[in-house]
């Protein structure tokens, strides 16, 4: 039997089981394995830290999403926010399911194509679309959602030097109560620049106008607003049928469905308070059903949910560098995975699971990093066990954003596993090594 380790005395305040205003009595069931590898052995293997992503998951999640939207509206497509996760496996394995790719920039844009992705099934979003990138985008028959008038004439000028029709859909922002509102992006539907958008597109026949788009926010925590969004949309698209007879072939709410994460200051946890698939496409559906289109030729759902997709399936393994007394006489524990490479932990309250069985006995605990940076802190005093320098730990729905956002700042990134539907791990993404970072750098002729 392996000697205890020692855990100073120390006085806590009894807690019964039940949600109080302080939150959730605190859990400590260890996370050993993941899709059927142990944590250890992972660590053993491909190092620590460690990003894994579970393909089983991010396969169950996606046809659960699926299943809730086709269920009620007869026509859904979705399209993988690449910016969520454009690590390639990821992608490919949203493809694999039938998903279209969105894309924000030129290099997603490329990215997406070396995906295999047919030009025709991207989404270009984004306010920052250069020429050439529209180039690509209208010769590969994509759907242009145009940010602004400028990127309008843009197109048009394009259409004219390429002899082609471009296919576009205007990005709408409007009011959904929901504040601060997202109107930096598009046309805004309450002070009818999304009509005048409309209107020169269609009266000058130049450009197809294919689709109406929105994208409210995100980690949008009530599914009402997704209703309002979807009436607005359907509304334009009426407009469309009774002014110009002419029919839209797709409504695309775009993304920003809450995961279960929690946020850091939230009252209960994010598994109480986010709405579920079904919730989300009850309300958009019931919103576009009810509406006055056209019953024989509604439009295409387009769902272009990230997130709420992927931040399931990732995990961010990690191990104890130390434990310290901060002068408040507080439990300090050391960890391996800084805020680099959890981006979200500045909003996410993760939830961190020791990686073995542990003592019972929690104890204000707070996370570091191993940055030498005071900004380096992964949970802030959490009721935590003691675990020893070398115990591995888990960092629980990091799918999203963080495989995209991370930083190289002091330390290298780390391996990137995807474990397959078999159980099978296969790196995905190699750790830097000094030459990915100096490789980019020259030295001037006089410091030679
Ligand atoms: C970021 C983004 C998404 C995905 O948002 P999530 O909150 O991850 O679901 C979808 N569409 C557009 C236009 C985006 O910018």
């Amino acid at each position: 039997m392996d000697k205890k380790a020692f855990e100073r005395p120390y006085i806590k305040k009894l807690q019964a089981g039940m949600p109080s205003k302080f939150g959730m009595k605190p859990q400590v069931e260890p996370l050993t394995h993941i899709d059927d590898n142990g944590v250890a052995d992972l660590i053993g293997e491909f190092g620590s830290p460690l990003f894994v992503i579970s393909e089983k998951t991010i396969r169950e999640t996606y046809k659960k999403a699926k299943h809730a939207f086709t269920t009620r509206y007869p026509k859904v497509q979705f399209a993988w926010s690449y910016k969520t996760n454009y690590l390639d496996a990821v992608c490919r394995v949203f493809h694999s399911e039938g998903s279209w790719a969105e894309v924000v920039s030129g290099f997603e844009y490329d990215k997406a194509l070396l995906n295999g992705v047919k030009g025709s099934q991207i989404i270009f979003n984004g306010p920052d679309k250069t020429d050439e990138d529209l180039k690509k985008a209208v010769e590969n028959d994509s759907l242009i959602h145009i940010d602004h008038f400028d990127e309008m004439y843009a197109i048009l000028a394009l259409s004219e030097t390429l002899g082609k029709k471009p296919k576009v859909a205007i990005r709408v922002n409007m009011d959904t109560g929901v504040y601060p509102m997202w109107d930096r992006f598009g046309f805004n539907y309450e002070n009818g620049d999304a009509w005048d958008a409309i209107n020169r597109i269609m009266i000058n026949e130049k450009l197809e106008l294919v689709g109406l788009h929105a994208h409210i926010g995100t980690y949008m925590m009530t599914a009402n607003t997704y209703k309002i969004a979807a009436l607005k949309l359907a509304d334009l698209a009426y407009g469309i049928e009774k002014k110009y007879g002419a029919h839209i072939k797709y409504i695309d709410v775009g993304g920003g469905f809450a995961s279960q994460n929690t946020l850091k200051g939230a009252y209960y946890p994010g598994t109480d308070t986010t709405p579920s698939f079904s919730e989300y496409a009850e309300a958009i559906s019931s919103a576009i059903l009810n509406s006055n289109l056209d019953p024989r030729s509604l439009p295409t759902l387009i769902l272009e949910t990230g997130r709420a997709l992927v931040d399931d399936a990732g995990y961010l393994l990690g191990t104890v560098i130390a434990n310290k007394r901060l002068s408040s006489g507080n439990r300090a524990t050391i960890v391996d995975v800084g805020v680099n490479l959890l981006f979200t932990s500045f909003w996410y309250a993760h939830e961190v699971y020791p990686a073995a069985p542990v003592s019972e006995h929690l104890e204000e605990t707070t996370l570091y990093g191993p940055l030498c940076m005071n900004i380096d802190v992964l949970r802030e005093a959490i009721a935590f066990p003691l675990l020893k320098k070398g115990d591995h730990f888990v960092v629980k729905r990091i799918g999203a954003y963080n495989m995209t956002q991370w930083m190289q700042f002091i330390t290298l990134r780390p391996n990137v596993v995807m474990i397959d539907t078999e159980g099978r791990p296969h790196v995905i993404r190699k750790r830097e090594e000094m030459e990915n970072i100096r490789g980019q750098e020259q030295i001037p002729a006089h410091l030679a």
